[in-house]
């Protein structure tokens, strides 16, 4: 069995899988398990807009935090909510300023646009983008060399849902032109037990209460990967019993997967390995790390790291990364080192 990384937010790898994807996504704030904090503070903004119904539309909204933790599922919550019509982007897929001024002219008013990795817009759309945000103007140059001129176009009235990991390496200007900024959390066990309990009413999985809690020890307080996690179980409960997943099927499909009790997967135990037996405790910079592994340096900031570091696993200092006590002896209790 090859063991695509849990942790990595691929999209869905055939029709199914994105059938059983959609299905999965909660599109009412009251399906929307955890992240108490946020919702409280979209509900009222919602409401209050609303309320108004003077055609005013709900501030831009920046989310912000490691990927599977619910970004994109809550831009479409609040376009259910709202009443709103949702189209959705990414930052790299707009490639240049026109295709940004075409997304942007066929909105209508109130509609949302989702842009996924917005700190990976390129610099001439980012500028572009300002604009719309601030005053709902379009400027564009119409012709070329002496006979071009500029043109100023109104636009509707929409509201900007950005996502990203990282809002360190979103321009100054664009973050301020967020009312909304809000960073999502790490979710709690008992919020992942809900989770996984209403992955299985949907798949119509039967699953036992300890199975469930150990399942949610395992899935990096994300909802991505418990879903994920709890997909894979499922296959095995299937395949290897009759389908009721317990503790001793979860317990069975997690070691085949090579999941550990702190929901490590092999990668992440390589790297800590590496940073150690080449490093010991000493700190060891982000581009050195990816050397070591072979990955990309973003990659290991935007997956790995957060949870690594989010477990104590991992420390972040001035000089760089170091492997904590914890990481050693979870590494050791392994029989991963030294
Ligand atoms: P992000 O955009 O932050 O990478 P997504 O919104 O794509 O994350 O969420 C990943 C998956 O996790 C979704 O398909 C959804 O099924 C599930 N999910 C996310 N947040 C929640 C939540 N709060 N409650 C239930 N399921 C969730």
């Amino acid at each position: 069995m090859t063991i695509e990384r849990l942790v990595e937010p691929t999209a869905a790898d055939d029709k199914e899988e994105e059938r059983i994807e959609i299905s999965l996504r909660p599109t009412t704030f009251s399906e929307y398990i955890g992240q108490e904090h946020l919702k409280n503070n979209l509900k009222l903004a919602i409401e209050a807009v609303k309320k108004r119904n003077d055609g005013s539309t709900l501030d831009h909204i920046l989310l912000y935090g490691p990927p599977g933790l619910g970004k994109t599922t809550m831009a479409g919550v609040i376009a259910h909510e709202l009443g709103a019509s949702l189209r959705v982007t990414s930052g790299p897929a707009i490639e240049r300023a026109g295709d940004l001024a075409s997304i942007l002219t066929n909105l209508k008013d109130g509609d949302i646009l989702f842009i996924d990795e917005i700190h990976r817009l390129r610099r001439a759309v980012e500028e572009v983008l300002y604009s719309a945000m601030e005053d709902y103007k379009l400027d564009i140059v119409i012709g070329k060399g002496p006979a071009a001129r500029s043109v100023r176009l109104d636009l509707p009235h929409f509201t900007v849902i950005g996502a990203t990991t990282r809002t360190g390496s979103l321009a100054g200007p664009l973050r301020d032109r967020f009312g909304i900024i809000h960073r999502l959390e790490y979710y709690k066990e008992p919020e992942i037990e809900q989770i996984i309990n209403r992955t299985a009413g949907i798949l119509k999985t039967e699953i036992r209460p300890e199975a469930t809690e150990l399942l949610a020890t395992r899935s990096r307080l994300t909802p991505r990967i418990a879903n994920r996690i709890f997909k894979r179980v499922r296959d095995f409960a299937d395949v290897n019993g009759d389908g009721i997943i317990d503790t001793k099927v979860a317990e069975d499909a997690l070691s085949l997967m090579e999941i550990d009790e702190l929901g490590l997967d092999p990668a992440d135990r390589n790297m800590l390995r590496l940073m150690y037996e080449n490093y010991g405790e000493r700190p060891v910079g982000l581009t050195t790390i990816a050397a070591l592994t072979g990955d990309e340096a973003t990659t290991i900031e935007d997956f790995y790291e957060p949870y690594l570091l989010q477990m104590g696993l991992l420390a972040r200092t001035p000089k760089g990364r170091v492997v904590t006590e914890k990481g050693r002896k979870h590494l050791q209790d392994k029989g991963n080192v030294i």
